[in-house]
């Protein structure tokens, strides 16, 4: 199972070693936002904490949160911890809210990305010279240009492909031989559809890195089998620097490896804030150690997960494993006082024999109650009877919905939007 390494001494490093590398780049980082940037020493003033209180690895439970709002309030680059001639590269999420975030890069920055990127393509299997095709979009979405920074560190030939035309990305991957294909999940199913169409296969394909949807093990299993390929979970957002900076699982699929030496996450009850312990779900919370011009300290990620392990792992890799993200906070639907994630709708669908992989999960409000509707796509023979049965069954309630023929349900070619609010009166 031991694998090859883009950074050997680092990916294995002990314990001891990674946190020892840690405490010294948390004093760092921390000395660094407070001195070069007003809001960060603002905050950190008025929550009583100086850099020089910070000695030890625990002493980072003494920093002040921070959150997406702090990130939209200071739009464009209020939060930016160097010169502006310093900035050479930027990418943007854009938030359902309204102000998006900007995030900043110098050139060290960009390095880092690209380490902790190419150190997912080799813990994936990636070998210096395989085709590499990019199907997320190449602009101010960091996906596409992550995934590129990381391959040219990895010694990868990109195809930078970015979203749509399907049929030519078939066509580009069966003559160019693309080995690895990265993307969003929504647009491996997609992809699983058009070669099925073309009667097209893909031999050389053997590597899919899928990222930036939370996405349930019966999803990975239909596109590992509908593509006969190895699925892997990126992991990485805006906030921290984008796709693959904070890791991703390895061959023994048992945990997304956090990349430690450049970030520490803690798990917090996302009510008191308090740590939780190993193993109890809780939110993620990421401190930036490595990055210059916008290191996020104790940056509540909204995303749900829980410590799985903090021994070596068989791949080799000493870094720490925590779960595929469960869902987001802000996702969590309440419908007749029973709390579920859209991807235990998912999961629950992927199980039922016949139903295709698009849904829609569609929560009615009604005088401020909500009621849920679940359309699926599915061959002949699933009747609505079936898919409201299984997901009782999961869920405890009985959602309304429609059953479409194949291919009848809307198709996005970027992030799939699975999730719609209607108001009703
Ligand atoms: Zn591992």
């Amino acid at each position: 199972m031991k694998g090859e390494y883009h950074n050997e001494k680092m990916e294995t490093a002990t314990r001891e070693e990674i946190e020892e590398l840690q405490t010294q780049r948390l004093k760092a980082v921390v000395r660094h936002v407070y001195q070069s940037n007003q809001i960060y020493r603002k905050l950190f003033d008025s929550h009583g904490v100086r850099p020089e209180d910070i000695r030890t690895l625990k002493d980072v439970a003494k920093l002040p949160m921070t959150n997406k709002e702090i990130l939209r309030e200071s739009y464009p680059l209020g939060l930016s911890c160097v010169p502006r001639e310093s900035i050479i590269e930027m990418h943007m999420s854009s938030g359902s809210t309204g102000t998006p975030v900007i995030m900043p890069y110098t050139s060290s920055d960009l390095n880092q990305w690209a380490e902790c990127m190419a150190r997912c393509y080799r813990m994936a299997g990636g070998r210096p010279g395989d085709a590499v095709q990019i199907t997320p979009l190449f602009g101010l979405f960091n996906g596409g240009f992550g995934m590129y920074h990381g391959a040219r560190a990895a010694g990868l030939f990109v195809i930078p492909a970015g979203p749509g035309n399907t049929q030519r990305q078939v066509r580009l991957a069966r003559d160019l031989k693309t080995r690895i294909l990265t993307g969003v999940v929504s647009y491996g199913v997609r992809i699983i559809e058009v070669m099925e169409e073309m009667n097209e296969k893909l031999p050389d394909l053997e590597i899919g890195i899928f990222g930036a949807e939370a996405f349930s093990e019966p999803m990975k299993k239909r596109i590992s089998d509908g593509l006969g390929i190895e699925v892997f979970d990126i992991y990485g957002m805006t906030e921290t620097g984008g796709v693959g900076t904070l890791g991703q699982d390895c061959t023994a699929h048992d945990g997304i490896h956090v990349w430690e030496d450049h970030y520490i996450v803690e798990i917090i009850d996302p009510r008191t804030g308090e740590a939780v312990e190993d193993g109890e779900t809780g939110e993620l919370v990421v401190t930036a150690l490595t990055r210059e011009a916008l290191p996020v300290i104790r940056f509540r990620t909204a995303d749900l997960t829980r410590v799985l392990s903090r021994d070596a792992c068989d791949c080799g890799r000493s870094h720490v494993r925590i779960a595929p993200i469960t869902g987001r906070i802000d996702d969590m639907i309440i419908v007749k006082g029973v709390n579920f994630f859209p991807k235990q709708v998912e999961q629950t669908l992927m199980q039922i024999p016949g139903v295709g992989s698009n849904y829609q999960i569609i929560v009615e409000e009604a005088d401020g109650v909500n009621d849920i509707r679940v359309n699926v796509e599915a061959e002949a023979g699933v009747t609505g009877f079936m898919v409201e049965k299984a997901l009782k069954e999961a869920l405890g309630f009985s959602p309304k919905g429609d059953v479409y023929p194949m291919g009848k349900l809307p198709r996005t070619e970027g992030k799939a939007q699975r999730v719609f609010h209607k108001k009703m009166s």
